[in-house]
């Protein structure tokens, strides 16, 4: 007996299903808890061809009543969600290609896998997490689907180009200006750490099912208005929110609230170059003569999404601590080194912060550190400024 394409004899039989488009996908699905465990599973069983699993946490206890990827072991093992949701997916559908990364979404994760996918799924659980994909997928032209839960409540969203976006949509200005303003970072991890409501496994099955139902038209192509040949009307939730209340049995969507003129997050990010020669094995030095030499321009500054930690001040004593880390790295560095501080007591000390960004030059004391040393993570999209222009590098992923 031949193998089937995975799908055959299903799907095809459905009009509007094309597998093909489907097998050849990429969806990038952030959070991996019990909302991304339904999406994951959802997109598994579909056949989605290529997945992407982002998460930063480890599989618990409390996790399981509502996680249909995991499994009592799992938990005792303390293991990584997003390499454990890939393992199972895999077992679910072996078919599909499946990258999981372990990472905060805000400074780790390389912005090629956003400009990879066809459509970004968010499965998160604050705001300011939400705020940063957001940012990163109009950054990069992709459209992104947001989807939260609480008891049996949840609710799903779908953003995109042209159209009010999430940060428009926070309609208190005060939540802007905390994701806006420098130190978000830290607010960020805290409210991941600490904000968790509690769900249920029905609003997840639900939401999650959702959000994977609208990447699936987001990935054919398929606009409001298109119809099939049932006479259906496709109506995407493009710009608009689906709520979902399980208690009292309603559900309805409303239209995202008006377009934002001044939105922070509405540049794109244009002429994006792929350069085979860059990885983040480069170190600071041969890339500023590599660049010079390849692109007859000279670097005054790099951006990096993780700013690169010198010392760690603790004010009491104001001792000094030599760090030579990336931020994503000060919680593991202070652990490790037995560091005692509240967190009143801290303060970062940085080489040259401008304008909430950090840059280095040819006089950067550390510019035999390559680029991985710094913080760029792997397949990231460097932006370059130099007097004449923007560049927008993407670096060869290992991976990818
Ligand atoms: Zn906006």
């Amino acid at each position: 007996m031949t193998k089937k394409r995975w799908g055959e004899g299903v799907y095809n039989l459905i009009s509007w299903f094309d597998i093909g488009k489907v097998a050849k996908a990429t969806v990038m699905v952030v959070g991996a808890g019990a909302l991304g465990n339904e999406v994951l599973k959802n997109l598994a069983l579909l056949g989605v061809g290529n997945i992407i699993i982002v998460d930063f946490d480890r599989i618990e206890y409390s996790n399981l009543t509502r996680s249909v990827l995991f499994r009592t072991t799992d938990a005792e093992k303390q293991a990584y969600k997003s390499e454990i949701a890939a393992e199972r997916i895999k077992e679910i559908n072996p078919e599909i290609n499946v990258i999981w990364l372990n990472g905060d979404i805000e400074k780790e994760v390389g912005l090629g896998y956003f400009r990879a996918s066809n459509v970004i799924i968010g499965c998160l659980d604050s705001i300011l997490a939400r705020y940063v994909v957001n940012n990163y997928a109009f950054r990069l032209n992709k459209p992104w689907i947001d989807g939260g839960i609480r008891n049996l409540d949840g609710h799903a969203s779908v953003y995109d180009k042209g159209k009010a976006c999430y940060a428009c949509s926070l309609a208190d200005e005060s939540k802007q200006n905390m994701a806006i303003r420098e130190g978000c970072a830290d607010v960020f991890q805290e409210s991941l750490s600490f904000g968790r409501v509690a769900t249920t496994p029905i609003s997840a099955s639900i939401i999650g099912a959702v959000q994977v139902q609208e990447a699936l038209k987001i990935i054919h192509g398929y606009k409001d208005g298109d119809r099939f040949e049932n006479f259906q009307v496709c109506r995407s939730l493009n710009s608009k929110s689906f709520y979902y209340e399980g208690m009292n049995m309603d559900a309805y969507s409303i239209i995202s609230p008006n377009y934002f003129d001044n939105c922070p997050h509405h540049d794109s990010w244009e002429n994006i170059i792929e350069d085979i020669n860059i990885t983040t094995k480069t170190t600071i030095q041969d890339l500023f003569v590599y660049f010079e030499k390849r692109y007859g321009d000279n670097i005054e500054k790099i951006y990096l999404r993780n700013p690169f930690i010198t010392h760690i001040l603790i004010r009491p004593e104001e001792r000094k601590y030599e760090a030579m880390i990336p931020d994503s790295k000060v919680q593991e560095f202070i652990l490790k080194n037995d560091i005692k501080i509240g967190l009143e007591e801290t303060a970062y000390k940085l080489p040259s912060p401008e304008g909430g960004y950090y840059f280095i030059d040819e006089s950067f004391k550390w510019k035999n550190l390559t680029l991985e040393q710094v913080g760029v993570p792997d397949f990231d999209i460097l932006h370059i400024e130099t007097k004449s222009k923007d560049y927008y590098i993407e670096l060869t992923s290992e991976s990818f």
